[in-house]
């Protein structure tokens, strides 16, 4: 491949011109000598001067036709070699113009939507009529929340999900990307590239996981439960008590089999969630009673930290309290344990910018800067195979993001690797109940 094929530059033809220069100044400064010398008379001069215009002008015309065939056919072979490229793409690429007709497409485009040449529609809106584009949710996209024309808005669009119907039925999942292109710096778009990639098959597998997932996770739990309630028993019915040895290995099997159950929990949790199978039972509760009640709980759990509850008067959320309460567990379980020399564990319970807040903050080991960006993707441990790594599936931040995206709500945190973290979540407050009247209770 060429230099200018790579960099994407033309040619500077350099060469030609130089020797171009180079004839045009020998010509002009040695023509007329020449001339003189084979003209006999002053007639003959005149035509000699005339056949030497026309000459110059032939050579001129012959140089600049060879020039501008030699850039055309570099030119052609360019294009083809771009149109190849765009043709043997995997991912489905348009080129959409400011009025929204497609201007360009390739293979991929036709062959991903199952669509024939002449069924093509020429323009994006018809196309999301046709192909029945929508959210994964199901929702219609709008033609204002087409990727190109948030593109031609200026918005580069990354790997945006959406679905769409095949003419056969057949549901495509994919990902689009759009960038908007301008001819200056500064310009509006003229134009919007977007590439499209179909990820049915790994949509297709992930299901497949979670499928199993859910069906291990489910299998697992009637075995734990049974070795838990024979061990509780064991523990109760031993006569006459137990050797010291054999107290403290009930104790353990006891204690195990609860961290093994909640770990199938969580995994058929995040499985359930995964195939839209989590179900939300909101009522109206007080939040900081909530918090309260957790933050008890966690007192039997952990001897080495002090926990401290601040709250500003009753705040009452409608949310499904259970769903709450395992963010709530999954907040203070990492404050614990990821603060293994002890310290304060502070809960604040209140209203910031019209919404419910709960926020931990622990002083613990925090998370370094660079491991941050990926904390609530499902399985990312930002300790793994640092010395601070305290074990876990790196389930529980991505189930308590769902669930409050469920909510409408969302988490977010702040740490300092060293000096601790604070995690946070908000809520919509409850709406006030209005009586008949309209006044309040
Ligand atoms: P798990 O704790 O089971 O690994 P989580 O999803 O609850 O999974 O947390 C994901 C990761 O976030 C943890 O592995 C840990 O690296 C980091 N993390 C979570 N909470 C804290 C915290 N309070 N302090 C420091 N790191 C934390």
């Amino acid at each position: 491949m060429t230099k200018a094929a790579i960099t994407g530059r033309p040619r500077t033809p350099w060469r030609p011109v130089a020797v171009y220069a180079v004839i045009a100044a020998l010509w002009i400064m040695f023509s007329d000598m020449l001339a003189a010398l084979v003209a006999r008379s002053v007639g003959h001069f005149t035509l000699v001067e005339i056949l030497k215009g026309w000459l110059f002008v032939a050579a001129t015309s012959v140089l600049l036709y060879a020039l501008i065939r030699r850039d055309t056919a570099a030119l052609r072979r360019s294009e083809a070699l771009h149109r190849t490229s765009l043709e043997s793409m995997a991912d489905a690429l348009f080129l959409i113009d400011a009025q929204g007709r497609i201007v360009e497409a390739n293979r991929a485009v036709r062959t991903m939507a199952g669509l024939a040449v002449e069924a093509m529609p020429e323009d994006i809106e018809r196309l999301i009529d046709v192909l029945d584009i929508r959210h994964p949710d199901g929702r219609r996209i709008t033609p204002d929340e087409a990727p190109s024309r948030r593109a031609l808005r200026g918005e580069t669009v990354r790997e945006e999900a959406l679905q769409f119907r095949r003419p056969g039925g057949e549901v495509l999942h994919i990902q689009v990307t759009a960038s908007p292109v301008a001819a200056e710096e500064g310009a509006e778009p003229a134009l919007a590239v977007v590439v499209i990639r179909d990820v049915t098959a790994l949509k297709r597998l992930e299901r497949m996981r979670d499928e199993f997932l859910s069906v291990a996770a489910h299998e697992l739990r009637t075995p734990i439960t049974t070795i838990k309630g024979y061990a509780q028993l064991l523990d109760r019915w031993t006569p006459g008590g137990h050797e010291p040895r054999e107290g403290k290995a009930f104790k353990i099997l006891n204690h195990q089999s609860d961290r093994l159950s909640e770990l199938v929990q969580e995994l058929l949790e995040v499985s359930r969630l995964q195939l839209g199978r989590l179900e939300l039972r909101r009522q109206r509760f007080e939040l900081g009673g909530l918090v309260g009640e957790v933050i008890e709980r966690m007192r039997g759990v952990s001897s080495l930290h002090r926990f401290v509850l601040h709250q500003q008067g009753p705040i009452l959320v409608d949310a499904d309290p259970d769903r709450i309460e395992q963010v709530l567990t999954n907040l203070f379980d990492n404050a614990i344990k990821y603060s293994p020399d002890g310290g304060d564990i502070e809960a604040t319970v209140g209203v910031r910018e019209g919404l419910a807040v709960v926020s931990v903050r622990d002083q613990g080991m925090g998370i370094p800067r660079e491991r941050q960006g990926q904390l609530f993707e499902r399985f990312y441990r930002a300790h793994a195979g640092l010395g601070t790594d305290r074990g876990g599936m790196g389930i529980g931040l991505h189930l308590s993001e769902q669930i409050l995206q469920r909510h409408g709500g969302r988490i977010w945190f702040e740490s300092e690797e060293g000096k601790g973290s604070m995690f946070a979540f908000s809520l919509a407050l409850a709406e006030p109940v209005h009586d008949e009247q309209g006044a309040h209770p």
